[in-house]
């Protein structure tokens, strides 16, 4: 091993336009961030509701501090599950029509647990092309045969379960996906699940505020319980506005991965005052329809404007609004331009998502005014004739 193989490897992932560097963020994450010293209108963040930054959220966490103080001190097990942790569990198990939810300090760790409390190598677990590098991840991990299916493709699922042999099958999907923002069609693809005697697990951290009349996400839209999908996964640090994860389902679901799920045994209880601010954001979440009223109404604004300019968006009813670009530099060069309009918007490229498919990934939240899109289709026209 040497320093000089990093500097190489280093070096030839930057030819690529596949070299990552982190910017400098000054400020709350709102519409208007200052980064790196300057001042932009930003359109990545995963703050779909605005809730991040919102004074009764604020005000929760400091309120919760001065009572439990900083660090929850040990794990859920031995003695760090605390007041505010399980009243924010009794709630999302009331929100989402489960008998129980668990709390995780992060949705990555939600799904290694999830995964692995549930399966080992005589089970399988099918997964979307496309799903959220943690699911992947987990279904690698846990040793259980892993199988993709084509994006969003019941047929596709359903040929793969049938030639399954495992003890136990488990379906895993994105509910809305992350990198292109279309919804999975749940009711088919529980349909398969179902007849072959599988689980299906729905990972819907970015459904969460901003489908289904409650923010309840794909499954309320849908109107999906326990029976079509037993392993429902939300994560706090997108539309909650916060940080932290749950896995919510059945009295035995929620006991064999207290029992099981790594990720929940080896670890920090998340900040109790991060739970006090949770349960603030889920009432305003839930209650203050509002904000998904006027998300809805930006994203139109926003795809109609695009249309106008003939940019090619994805299929996507949701606030990730992708514009499709194709090579990574190419990205790189419209994001960087789009900067000199200041406007911040981050390029996604492969490996996070295929090959030949980098794209600039928009989003939109409910704290943005619709002048704030029209400034960014203002600024999109410009790139584009720029780019072209
Ligand atoms: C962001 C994301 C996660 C990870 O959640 P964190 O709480 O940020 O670790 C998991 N799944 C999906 C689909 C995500 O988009």
């Amino acid at each position: 091993m040497s320093f000089d193989q990093l500097k190489a490897e280093l070096e030839a992932r930057r030819a690529q336009s596949l070299y990552r560097e982190r910017r400098l963020l000054q400020s709350p994450q709102t519409p208007e961030v200052q980064v790196d010293g300057k001042t932009y209108l930003a359109f990545c963040s995963n703050d779909y509701l605005g809730l991040a930054n919102h004074p009764e959220v604020v005000k929760s966490l400091q309120r919760a501090a001065e009572q439990y103080g900083v660090g929850g001190g040990a794990s859920h097990l031995v003695n760090g599950h605390s007041m505010p942790h399980h009243e924010l569990e009794e709630a999302l198990a009331e929100f989402t029509g489960r008998p129980r939810a668990l709390l995780f300090s992060t949705g990555y760790m939600a799904n290694l647990g999830a995964v692995n409390g549930l399966l080992n190598k005589s089970d399988a677990v099918f997964q979307d092309r496309l799903n959220h590098a943690s699911l992947l991840d987990a279904g690698l991990l846990s040793g259980a045969r892993f199988q993709r299916y084509l994006h969003n493709d019941p047929a596709s699922l359903k040929q793969r379960l049938a030639k399954s042999e495992a003890r136990r099958k488990l379906v895993v999907t994105d509910g809305v996906f992350s990198m292109d923002g279309d919804v999975a069609d749940l009711p088919a693809l529980c349909t398969e699940t179902k007849a072959a005697g599988g689980w299906m697990m729905v990972d819907d951290a970015h459904g969460f505020g901003c489908l289904g009349k409650q923010g309840g996400g794909c499954v309320e839209q849908y109107g999906l319980g326990m029976d079509d999908v037993q392993v429902l996964v939300g994560t706090l640090g997108k539309g909650f506005g916060t940080a932290g994860a749950f896995v919510a389902g059945s009295e035995e679901l929620i006991e064999t991965l207290i029992q099981h799920a790594r990720t929940y045994i080896y670890t920090t209880s998340m900040p109790p005052a991060v739970a006090a601010a949770t349960l603030t954001s889920l009432k305003l979440l839930r209650t203050e329809s509002w904000r998904r009223d006027k998300l809805n109404r930006l994203i139109s604004r926003f795809r109609s404007g695009c249309e106008q300019l003939g940019l090619e968006l994805m299929d996507s009813p949701t606030p990730i609004q992708p514009i499709m670009v194709g090579e990574a530099d190419k990205a790189m060069s419209m994001s960087a331009m789009l900067a000199q309009e200041g406007i911040f918007i981050s390029a996604i490229r492969p490996p996070t998502v295929p090959q030949g498919s980098a794209r600039l990934r928009v989003t939109l939240s409910a704290a943005h005014s619709e002048q704030q899109v029209d400034r960014l289709l203002d600024a999109l026209d410009k790139v584009k004739q720029v780019s072209q």
